[in-house]
């Protein structure tokens, strides 16, 4: 095998999903709900396959009824007009919007900076690309019983910048902690961008998920960074549909059009059908955004009164929440299960939120909280 296809054969989901296979368990790590997308995205997928241009090929970069909706919708999210035929790619899941992007600016060599903890395939994309990884991590409080109470130290995340560094992913909300970066800790951010010369990479799949008293601020709207930001989006997380596997970049032309031509000659174009059907239903979505009708308010606030359900138990059971501010995850300290853990300064379990509590006899006990 060539040298970029060996040292990440293992994959974490991989294992995963053959374990929960093998021994039947419930698979709480991947972040996948147990209940269906929108009926109005459903009957839009049943009424597109009905004409026979939905069932061919597509215009690579995107199809053009979804990145006009997407454009539309971006526009109004990030208070700029955006065009969908240069700032917008869509391809096979937010995992690939990453791989390209990751493909398409680093070198052998060049280095790319994570934050810790960080969605797994980070890594090895940027293995496969032959960059550096260079990690920062979100560090605990005094009390880390909340997800905005770990965060980056501003000297430490300084010093990971260097002449070689050539972009920096954050994940916000991230994964696995369900923190949410406030503006100022975005503008820390942003400024060393600005002046290593960095591309940011935003991997903003759970935009959606954000609950009460919390705002999700979009780097692109910051001060100078629109012109060197990626903003990652997921219709799998959007609408509940992971299965659809489809995934966006939003960003200016000077950084997408890269990103084009990665997905064009890789996969080409993305299913039509799906990008029809998501395209229909965004624009229902766009149309009643903020209000109490729209998906992903009701989502918001159907996956929050879980999270609060979880942490009541995990409480009960003598685990410690770390309580997300958005996402699908909830990370506990499993120290109180004493010695039977694996001995870590801080050890973590997480749970995924809808699956969770719409099994109604499930119990969990310290025990079946181990994966
Ligand atoms: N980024 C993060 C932070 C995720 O949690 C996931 C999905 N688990 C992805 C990207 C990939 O999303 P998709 O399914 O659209 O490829
Ligand atoms: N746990 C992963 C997530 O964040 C699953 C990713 C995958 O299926 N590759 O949802």
């Amino acid at each position: 095998p060539a040298k970029r296809a060996t040292g990440h054969g293992k994959n974490l989901w991989v294992e995963f999903v053959a374990l929960a296979m093998e021994t039947k368990a419930i698979n709480l790590g991947q972040g996948m709900p147990d209940f269906g997308p929108p009926q109005h995205l459903i009957d839009a997928l049943c009424d597109c396959s009905q004409e026979a241009k939905n069932n061919q090929y597509t215009r690579s970069q995107g199809h053009v009824r979804l990145v006009t909706a997407l454009a539309n919708m971006y526009s109004r999210l990030m208070g700029r007009q955006l065009n969908p035929m240069t700032d917008v790619v869509v391809s096979m899941g937010a995992y690939s919007i990453l791989s390209h992007a990751i493909n398409a600016f680093l070198e052998e060599g060049d280095e790319i900076i994570l934050v810790e903890p960080f969605f797994d395939c980070y890594q090895p994309m940027a293995k496969i690309a032959g960059a550096k990884t260079v990690f920062v991590p979100l560090r605990p409080g005094q009390y880390a019983g909340h997800s905005k109470d770990w965060v980056l130290d501003p000297g430490e995340l300084e010093a990971a910048f260097s002449p070689k560094t050539k972009m920096i992913i954050v994940n916000n909300p991230n994964n696995p902690l369900g923190k949410l970066f406030t503006t100022e800790e975005l503008t820390v951010v942003a400024e060393l961008c600005k002046r290593y010369d960095v591309i940011c990479l935003m991997d903003e799949v759970y935009e959606w998920l954000t609950y009460s008293g919390t705002k999700h601020v979009r780097m692109a709207t910051l001060p100078g960074m629109w012109e060197r930001t990626i903003t990652v989006g997921s219709a799998g997380k959007t609408f509940s549909a992971t299965g659809w596997k489809m995934g966006w970049g939003i960003g200016p032309e000077h950084l997408v059009k890269h990103m084009q031509t990665m997905h064009a000659n890789t996969g080409y174009c993305y299913p039509t059908l799906l990008q029809e059907a998501v395209a229909r239903a965004l624009e229902v979505e766009t149309a009643r955004l903020g209000q109490p009708d729209c998906y992903f308010t009701q989502l918001a606030v159907d996956t929050e009164r879980k999270r609060d359900e979880i942490a009541e138990v995990l409480r009960e059971v003598g685990l410690e929440p770390i309580i997300p501010d958005s996402g699908y995850f909830m990370m506990a300290d499993t120290t109180p299960l004493g010695d039977s853990h694996p001995p870590a300064p801080l050890s973590l379990l997480f749970f995924i939120l809808p699956c969770f509590i719409t099994n109604p006899d499930l119990k969990i006990s310290p025990c079946s909280g181990k994966v």
